[in-house]
């Protein structure tokens, strides 16, 4: 029987040692933490809500992820965006209330439109399943996502807006960010424009998105380890894979699932230079999470969707539809941080769900039942 060694507890970690433990192969599982899931997480707080900590959403394009969820006996329902109202812009020259980039004039919002659809004519011209056939694929890639705007001519606040987007998201800025990829990306998706939250984050598990990983750890039994950070791993004839504490461990194959970050804290044996080399240059942008629960959705009553993009210190806030314990929901919402009292926007929400504005936002469905939220910040843990 094969002997599989998984190192790292994530999402990624648990769905491989479960696919190899369906094929019959031994596995063991390494995980550093004393928790398994890595970035998610989930916290029950005190009236029985369960709030997400780490990942949480997901679009209804993707595909694995929403079968891993079946196979496990979970379900996927609506997210965030079907909350009605607008959207805040909280901007270091003031707030904002509205969906179709408020704080940019005409000309500007016209001409974010232009380039949005250059955008998305060029998505279209690169094939997601192999972006390097793509005749221009290393110009490109060469090519940062603020370059090429300013090579169409862009106006600085269409760049703004994409930066204010890229920090709510706790991405990169697009000075460093690859037009090759991002363009990939959409074309992955198919989405009319870059990274249209109503395409990428429309759904999200019902019962918990950290209870994917929950389940799958509970499969695995006692071949998951916890506290047992990996600190060297040796792959040759077979392969070895050292633990902090001295332990080692031998197998046929290795599976590291270990982001790029801590996987620097990992010495790597039998891989070639190159590859080790490429792996020690990437890099993740930084984020962190707040989540706080308040009793009732307020931002209703003002007409918004609690959904707000930020040049301060939380890059965005969104709501969370039903922050719900597995088997009931507390009838009253939960919660969004609305970072100060926004410029203008009575009541007025919208009608459909596909329409994209300015910031690739889209306006929201009038027909959801949501509560509560989250933060993402730029930097934190
Ligand atoms: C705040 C936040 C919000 C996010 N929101 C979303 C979202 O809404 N939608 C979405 O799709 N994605 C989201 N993401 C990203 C998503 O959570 C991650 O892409 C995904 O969970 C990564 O899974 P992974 O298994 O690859 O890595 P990880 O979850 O990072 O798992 C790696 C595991 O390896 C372990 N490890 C590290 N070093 C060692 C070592 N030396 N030895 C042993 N084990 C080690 C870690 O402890 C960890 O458990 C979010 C991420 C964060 C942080």
């Amino acid at each position: 029987m094969t002997k599989a060694l998984v190192v790292g507890a994530g999402l990624a970690g648990l769905a491989a040692a479960r696919d190899l433990a369906g094929a019959g192969c031994d596995v063991v599982v390494l995980e550093a933490r004393d928790r398994p899931g890595g970035r998610v997480e989930q916290a029950e707080i005190a009236d029985g809500r369960i709030v997400q900590l780490g990942g949480e959403l997901v679009g209804d394009f993707h595909t694995a992820y929403p079968e891993l969820v079946a196979e496990l006996g979970l379900t996927t329902r609506p997210s965030y965006v079907a909350e009605p109202g607008e959207m805040t812009f909280d901007l270091v020259d003031g707030t904002w209330t509205g969906d179709d980039g408020p704080w940019m004039t005409d000309a500007e919002r016209r001409d974010a439109a232009r380039v949005r659809a250059l955008f998305a004519e060029l998505s279209r011209s690169v094939d997601p399943d192999d972006p390097w056939s793509h005749p221009e694929a290393e110009r490109l890639d060469r090519l940062s996502v603020n370059a090429w705007m300013r090579e169409m001519g862009a106006a600085p606040a269409v760049i703004r807006a994409h930066e204010v987007q890229a920090l709510s998201l706790s991405g990169g800025s697009g000075e460093r960010t690859s037009l090759l990829s991002v363009l990939r990306t959409d074309a992955a998706a198919g989405s009319p424009g870059e990274y249209d939250l109503d395409v990428w984050e429309n759904q999200t598990v019902a019962e918990g998105s950290a209870t994917v990983a929950l389940r799958m750890a509970e499969e695995l039994g006692d071949r998951l380890r916890l506290t047992a950070p990996v600190r060297r791993i040796a792959v040759g004839d077979g392969v070895e894979v050292v633990l902090a504490d001295g332990t080692r461990l031998t197998g046929d194959v290795v599976v590291c699932a270990v982001p790029v970050g801590p996987l620097r804290a990992i010495a790597l044996e039998g891989i070639s230079p190159e590859r080790v080399a490429s792996l020690r240059r990437q890099r993740h942008a930084r984020a962190g999470k707040v989540a706080v629960a308040y009793r009732s959705s307020f931002w209703r009553e003002l007409g918004q969707n609690g959904l707000c993009e930020s040049e301060n210190l939380f890059g965005s806030t969104w709501p969370r539809a039903r922050a719900c314990s597995r088997s009931s929901c507390r009838p009253s919402g939960s919660c969004t941080i609305s970072p100060r009292p926004t410029r203008c926007g009575g009541p007025r929400c919208s009608t459909r769900s596909r329409a994209s504005t300015t910031s690739g936002r889209a306006t929201r469905s009038p027909t959801c039942s949501g509560t509560g939220a989250s933060t993402r910040g730029r930097s934190a843990t």
